[in-house]
């Protein structure tokens, strides 16, 4: 989702005047379009954060000033995305070199922003633009005439977001409180975005939403309302679209129609990410999932039936809060059992906001660690084993 957020946010840029440079210190404006899904990469931001602001003399929250010997002139630094969401002003206590911070939801407003700060620097003797810094987190939904720039990074692929943040409040899940609650395009303007993607010579599509499965779209004209298999059914009838996919899918929302309609649409590919998460019923109930460790392994069985040579692959969250040796014991089972083709292990790290951020995070780093190296090594064997047998 990230990916194509960039690509958007340059695109609007582009259409603006500016250019993209190749490095950052050829750069008048730097945007660090953040992810606030895991710690881990929070940190990586600030981190690299850190480093750019290196080159500037910082005095004090309220006075940065240029130091001439690196580049000449500070760069307007962005950060934009969920971590803006997350922190919103409180970013500029944390990193003063930072001049302006925007959420996912209002990414339109990037170039005004920076033309109102670029104003601002050209008239600045010195380069401190700490008494104008911006931030911009209140909208809900995302002007539609942002997805239709053209900007795709990608010669021959492009991403196409159909959906926008989530409702599902899963507990450990930062994103609905980040990204906003479900907002679906409407399917008039996802066609309209792919086909003019294929215009430009583009020809595969991959439909993006953090749920894609709980896609509903009711036309602006008076047609009946479009679910995300009939989506499907459109988008595979798009002249010149050669091949498409999706992700991602909540089991909950994933039936047997979607498995029908993968196995029957030529250009739709044959892969399936269904994050499962946790193989404990108990741990998947305090994720708040909505289904349990047999509903997955009978959908699971459906989808093997209905889609031939087809690929699988999750997500797992090992030492959620409350997992003990026989709750980690069963999502390891259950790995063994599936056999996934590849799967995302990540160790539980708590969310600012989320509902399982108040539970006891009582599972110990050196368990973590362990749960962790355990599943990835069975995981890889397993996709080793499955790789052999496909040569
Ligand atoms: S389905 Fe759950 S994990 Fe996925 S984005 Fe929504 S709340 Fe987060």
């Amino acid at each position: 989702m990230n990916v194509r957020d960039s690509e958007v946010i340059a695109g609007l840029l582009l259409k603006s005047g500016y250019v993209i440079v190749s490095e950052p210190t050829q750069a008048d404006i730097i945007i660090f379009n953040t992810c606030s899904v895991r710690q881990h990469a929070e940190d990586k931001v600030w981190s690299e954060i850190g480093r750019i602001a290196k080159k500037f003399t910082v005095h004090s929250p309220r006075s940065i000033v240029r130091r001439l010997s690196t580049i000449d002139r500070k760069p307007i630094i962005g950060l934009v995305g969920c971590m803006g969401q997350n922190y919103k002003e409180a970013v500029f206590e944390r990193s003063p070199a930072i001049d302006f911070v925007v959420g996912p939801s209002d990414i339109a407003k990037i170039p005004e922003i920076i033309d109102k700060l670029s104003a601002v620097s050209s008239q600045s003797s010195v380069n401190n633009l700490f008494e104008h810094k911006i931030w911009e987190t209140d909208s809900k939904i995302r002007p539609e005439e942002i997805y239709h720039t053209g900007c795709y990074e990608d010669k021959e692929h492009a991403y196409v977001v159909i959906s926008e943040g989530c409702s599902n409040y899963c507990s450990y899940c930062v994103v609905p409180y980040v990204r906003g609650e479900l907002h679906n395009r409407d399917y008039q303007d996802i066609i309209k975005e792919i086909e003019l993607a294929i215009a430009r010579g583009l020809t595969k599509i991959t439909l993006l939403g953090q749920n894609v499965n709980a896609y509903k779209s009711q036309a602006k004209s008076i047609q009946p309302s479009v679910d995300f298999v009939k989506l499907l059914q459109l988008v595979n009838g798009i002249e010149g679209i050669q091949e498409f996919s999706f992700i991602t899918s909540h089991p909950r929302d994933t039936t047997a129609e979607l498995f029908k309609a993968m196995a029957e649409l030529d250009k739709l590919t044959k892969y399936l990410h269904l994050p499962v998460q946790s193989g404990s019923n108990k741990i998947l109930e305090r994720m708040n999932r909505g289904y349990t460790r047999e509903y997955y392994l009978e959908l699971v069985d459906k989808y093997r039936k209905i889609v031939k040579d087809s690929v699988l692959t999750t997500d797992i969250i090992v030492g959620f809060p409350g997992e003990d040796e026989k709750d980690f014991q069963g999502t390891f089972n259950l790995v063994k059992d599936i056999r996934f083709d590849s799967a995302f292990i990540f160790k539980y790290s708590p969310r600012p906001h989320t509902q399982a951020s108040s539970f006891i995070d009582d599972v110990s780093k050196e368990d973590k660690e362990k749960r962790h190296a355990l599943v990835l090594n069975l995981q890889k064997s397993i996709s080793l084993e499955k790789k052999k047998c496909v040569k």
